[in-house]
């Protein structure tokens, strides 16, 4: 049985040439896509929510699992290709046209959908946050996106490290991070000037006790001078200084060496203060 059509020819058919503008770097390698579709697991019946599917590489990845597909998509040069893919599987996808940052996406896609995404990368980190705020456990039941590989080992890196900081909390506290996959910037059309990487979330149990906002407006004041003492950080935040002292923490240490579970510690301590 012949295989879908070539996505070099969908894009050609449809003149989907990819703009800059819109963070477009489309990945056609179905192989490749196909992998990518298989981080959150067996999809069968399941809900996905994919964020800007272009062409629909992904999305058909993704519905070939057999999974239901709800996709936002803003360019709309992109909607024809997709509505043939919603002829094509009947049911099992609805294409959205629109701004991922201002759509109610959890009304849309519906409680425990898995997010897939290969993101604009400008937008990609808001989403992330979005994601990752607001009430626990989360709507959704996983993220799978991809990211410049520089942002990725900013989620999932550990303390000591260069790249640990306020996005690897926020990404750590509640949820567990890893990178899935590396991906070449050979596999996107255009090639990006840099190498990117999936990454995929799961939600993890919340601490008790703990103010997500706090916790944010803690990591803010210590890594926005990272090379700072905590006491020099935190001066702004006097009772910050007490918790560290009733902790143990030793001020003279700089944000970098503290870990996702004494932030949490210290975000608790204020939370009850
Ligand atoms: N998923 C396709 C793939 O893997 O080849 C396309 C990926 S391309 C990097 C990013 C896509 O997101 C583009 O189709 C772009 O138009 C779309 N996009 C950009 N900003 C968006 C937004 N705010 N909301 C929804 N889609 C957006």
């Amino acid at each position: 049985m012949a295989g879908p059509e070539p996505l070099r020819e969908v894009i050609a058919r449809h003149g989907l040439q990819a703009a800059k503008s819109l963070g477009q770097n489309f990945i056609l390698d179905r192989q490749l896509l196909a992998r990518i579709a298989a981080i959150p697991g067996p999809l069968d019946n399941a809900s996905v929510y994919e964020v800007g599917p272009g062409p629909g590489g992904l999305t058909r990845a993704l519905l070939e699992t057999g999974a239901k597909v709800v996709a936002v998509e803003r360019d709309r040069r992109c909607l024809p290709a997709l509505a043939e893919l919603e002829a094509e599987f009947a049911e099992r996808l609805h294409v959205i046209s629109g701004d991922a940052l201002e759509i109610d996406e959890r009304a849309e896609a519906g409680d425990g959908a898995h997010i897939v995404a290969n993101l604009p990368y400008n937008v990609g980190t808001a989403l992330l946050l979005r994601w990752l705020a607001g009430p626990w456990p989360p709507w959704w039941s996983s993220l799978t996106l991809m990211f410049q590989r520089e942002v990725a080992e900013r989620i999932v890196a550990k303390p000591g490290s260069e790249h640990y900081g306020r996005l690897s909390v926020a990404a750590q506290w509640r949820a567990t991070p890893r990178i899935a996959m590396a991906v070449h910037r050979s596999a996107f059309v255009p090639s990006p000037k840099v190498a990117s990487a999936v990454v995929h979330v799961v939600p993890a149990e919340e601490p008790d006790g703990v103010d997500a906002g706090l916790l944010e407006r803690l990591t803010a004041a210590a890594f926005g001078q990272r090379r700072k003492m905590l006491r020099s950080s935190l001066k702004a935040m006097p009772d910050a200084l007490d918790a560290l002292a009733a902790l143990g923490i030793d001020p003279a240490r700089r944000a970098e060496t503290v870990s996702v579970a004494e932030f949490v510690a210290l975000a608790r301590a204020l939370s009850s203060s």
